[in-house]
């Protein structure tokens, strides 16, 4: 623990220095002007933080330029010693003299002419003080490096949550819902339709020969038409309870809440043109020379009462009936 005795008198450094050592003290180092300590310390240097210092013993009256009090002050005014501890060491104890030390920021004065005994019991204690604010401050600094770590790692967390719920119910290859949200979303909704009376459609599409698309196109435009019909699916759907989901292969589902029949049809209808208005080139159709594909409607009234599972498969049997009435068109299913 570095010491630094400042002193205008040598033999009063020396003194300090010999009862310091008989204690045990070994880093010790001397000024004999205030001006000299301060630069020792690097008081005024910015970034010159007191590194390595423990404790300073201030005379006060010293004739060359500023005295001890002055020296103290600019000491804990600094940014790094601010920290630390100034023992002033001196013969005036007239308490204008001490009020202004302390005022100063001095922590503990000594009496001069020094004793032993007194001199040793008040640097250790006040060296036990600047260890245990090290070390306080040691733990706070830990502190903040794990806190911040701790925030980084639930930030990466939460980021991957996000994106596991996220795959968790999307269809990766068109982006929209897959068959397990929408199962999850079709029980919530007969529900809420069941509760408030409310009329629930479902719509059911299928791309109309797609297995010829594939098998002229390829795979991977197969794929991408997938991906075009999910998107044009999608465009007729505007309110945000409406949802759209890959059911299967090249089936897709809508779920349209709190719409009847009639209205469930001209959301299919504007399906089955967006559909068509997409002009994909489709050369081995039986139905037209461009990707097309069926409807079927299904809706849960207070009276036909269907839970989700029947929904479903009214729709189906409606989507077979516009299969067989000759594709790119919509049928509704009738009870
Ligand atoms: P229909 O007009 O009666 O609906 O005839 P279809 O050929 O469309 O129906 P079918 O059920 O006979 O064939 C469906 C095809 O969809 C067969 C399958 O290879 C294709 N398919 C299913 N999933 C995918 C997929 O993820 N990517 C691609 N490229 N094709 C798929
Ligand atoms: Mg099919
Ligand atoms: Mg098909």
């Amino acid at each position: 623990m570095s010491i630094l005795i400042v002193d205008d008198t040598k033999s009063v450094r020396a003194l300090i220095e010999f009862y310091l050592r008989s204690d045990g003290h070994q880093a010790l180092h001397h000024a004999e002007s205030a001006a000299q300590a301060l630069e020792l310390l690097g008081v005024g240097v910015p970034g010159a933080a007191a590194n390595g210092w423990d404790l300073v013993l201030m005379d006060i009256v010293m004739p060359a330029g500023i005295d001890g009090i002055e020296a103290c002050r600019r000491i804990k005014a600094d940014p790094g010693c601010g920290h630390l501890p100034v023992i002033m060491v001196t013969s005036d104890l007239a308490e204008a003299t001490l009020e202004a030390a302390f005022a100063a920021g001095a922590m503990d004065f000594i009496e001069k002419p020094l004793r032993r005994v007194e001199l040793l019991a008040r640097v250790r204690s006040a060296l036990r003080l600047k260890a245990e604010t090290d070390t306080r401050a040691q733990r706070e600094r830990e502190l903040l490096v794990m806190t911040r770590t701790l925030e980084e790692t639930n930030r990466k967390l939460n980021l991957s949550n996000e994106l596991l719920l996220r795959m968790s119910v999307t269809d990766p290859l068109t982006g929209v819902a897959n068959r397990r949200s929408l199962e999850d979303i079709l029980v919530r909704e007969t529900a809420r339709a069941r509760r408030s009376a409310a009329p629930l459609s479902l719509v059911m599409a299928d791309i109309d020969c797609f297995k010829q698309y594939n098998d002229t196109y390829g795979h991977l435009a197969g794929d991408a038409c997938l991906g075009a019909v999910a998107a044009a699916l999608g465009t007729t759907l505007r309110r945000s309870c409406d949802l759209l989901a890959r059911y299967g292969g090249e089936e897709f589902a809508a779920v349209i809440p709190d719409t009847d029949l009639d209205g469930a049809l001209r959301v299919a209808q504007m399906m089955r043109e967006a559909v068509r208005g997409l002009g994909l080139p489709h050369a081995s159709s039986q139905v037209a020379d461009v990707v097309t594909a069926s409807f079927g409607v299904a809706t849960r009234t207070p009276d036909n009462a269907l839970d989700a599972r029947a929904l479903v498969a009214a729709a189906d049997r409606a989507l077979y009936a516009a299969k067989s009435a000759g594709r790119d068109r919509v049928a509704a299913h009738q009870d």
